[in-house]
């Protein structure tokens, strides 16, 4: 394959919230502010960033599930926009989605064994044995016993039902996997079950993943590359080891002040963050983190900094760390 499996160009996602017909200025969410990136085939690049980022928003798009109010979604390069009838379901089956709450995205009157098999009986009919024996084959690369495909979700411990809905999105042998806060609502030592599942079928099957979490241990565990989000954009995209080792954003850098280090003897990196995600309906102007960021400038206040590719690849969206003039530069500290 030329190219990257998923390209998404220039992505912006607005809500209009209400109003009048003759309100001159509606109140909007922007939800979503111009998100560019790509995803290389057998590669995990993770969105991660705190509540109300647009990181779930960006999942919607992905699937089509929701509309974008600009840019583009190119699946192994074709504008998903841009498909109807079958060509989405087609796009749709080579893209799948695994869901944060496993129990509330799996229909409770159907056993394991029917709902690994739905997707697939929407694309062609299958007889008993053969949806039994796909079910019997999907649950055993999940890591689960063939014999709880007669089983209903509500007699599943948690762990099993994330299992059952990743085999569910595997049935349809899809390129890509989306997964919305996928190990969330799990208990760590599950979590850790299900990451290592995951890494394991990529390393299998070649199966790229966007995946998008608020738990930076998570990111740190299954990303290739992370994309931090703040307010709608992008402000660091960088590969795991860059930036983990290393954040360059002002933002970045309290992210991972404020989470938890799993030793506790190691120092902070830097002051953690403060105060609140502003609004995505009145964002503040020029740089949205300038409110809580300790080197804001003038400028800062005034112009939106744009994402800039440094010397070591990565790309910051910093008036001060990265200037937009010295696209090449290291941090101007
Ligand atoms: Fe802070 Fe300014 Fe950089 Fe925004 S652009 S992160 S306010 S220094």
């Amino acid at each position: 394959m030329n190219g990257p499996m998923l390209k998404v160009e220039k992505l912006v996602k607005h809500y209009p919230l209400g109003g009048g017909f003759f309100d001159r200025n509606p109140l909007v969410v922007r939800a979503v502010e111009g998100v560019s990136f790509s995803v290389d085939a057998g590669e995990t690049l993770c969105i991660v960033g705190e509540s109300g980022c647009g990181k779930s928003t960006i999942a919607r798009l992905l699937m089509r599930l929701v509309d974008p109010t600009e840019g583009r979604v190119l699946l192994q390069g074709t504008d998903i926009a841009g498909l109807k009838n079958d060509g989405l379901r087609n796009c749709r089956r080579r893209m799948q989605m695994v869901f944060q709450d496993p129990y509330s995205s799996l229909n409770p009157r159907l056993t394991a064994g029917q709902i690994i098999t739905e997707p697939v009986g929407n694309f062609e009919r299958l007889g008993r044995k053969k949806r039994e024996a796909l079910a019997a084959d999907l649950l055993r690369k999940v890591g689960l016993a063939p014999e709880i495909m007669h089983r209903l979700p509500s007699e599943l411990s948690g762990g099993q039902r994330q299992r059952l809905g990743i085999a569910r999105a595997l049935s349809l042998k899809p390129s890509i996997i989306i997964a919305d806060e996928a190990v969330s609502a799990l208990d760590v030592s599950v979590q850790a079950q299900i990451l290592n599942l995951l890494m394991d079928l990529q390393d299998e099957l070649g199966i790229s993943f966007v995946f998008i979490s608020h738990d930076l241990g998570v990111v740190e565990h299954i990303g290739h590359r992370v994309a931090v989000m703040y307010l709608g954009r992008i402000v660091e995209l960088a590969t795991r080891e860059a930036l983990f080792a290393n954040p360059v954003h002002p933002y970045t850098e309290a992210l991972l002040a404020a989470a938890p280090l799993p030793d506790p003897t190691q120092a902070r990196l830097a002051v953690p963050i403060e105060g609140e995600v502003p609004s995505p309906v009145n964002p503040p102007k020029g740089c949205a983190f300038h409110p809580r960021c300790s080197l804001a400038e003038e400028r800062c206040r005034i112009e939106v900094p744009a994402l800039t590719e440094m010397a070591d690849g990565r790309s910051v969206a910093c008036h001060v760390r990265a200037p937009a003039e010295y696209p090449a530069g290291q941090p101007s500290e």
